[in-house]
């Protein structure tokens, strides 16, 4: 994926972007929650949900994990996301 030279090289490294496998969030459906939106984890392909969602499944995700990128699993969002360097690039 090219990308401006002042964003990340994670998303940089991107080649083809992961969507999501199922349209639930993998850990709110274990405890009965609930989710606003549903976000791609780029590394392992974990489905999880957004900062809007009352359990923040994609962040605690990403910090726990260290998987840096999330792509947007809604339909007709195009976009990714990098939490070490907070970029943000539309595809
Ligand atoms: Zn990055
Ligand atoms: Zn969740
Ligand atoms: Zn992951």
């Amino acid at each position: 994926m090219s990308v401006a030279p002042d964003t990340c090289p994670h998303i940089d490294a991107i080649a083809t972007v992961r969507g999501p496998a199922k349209r639930e969030c993998e850990e709110c459906v274990k405890i009965d929650g609930w989710w606003v939106h549903l976000r791609v984890c780029q590394q392992c392909g974990a489905v999880l949900c957004c900062d809007s969602s009352p359990n923040r499944h994609a962040t605690k995700h990403a910090h726990a994990s260290g998987h840096p990128v999330i792509a947007s699993g809604e339909r007709g969002e195009r976009w990714l996301y990098c939490y070490p360097d907070d970029a943000f690039v539309e595809y």
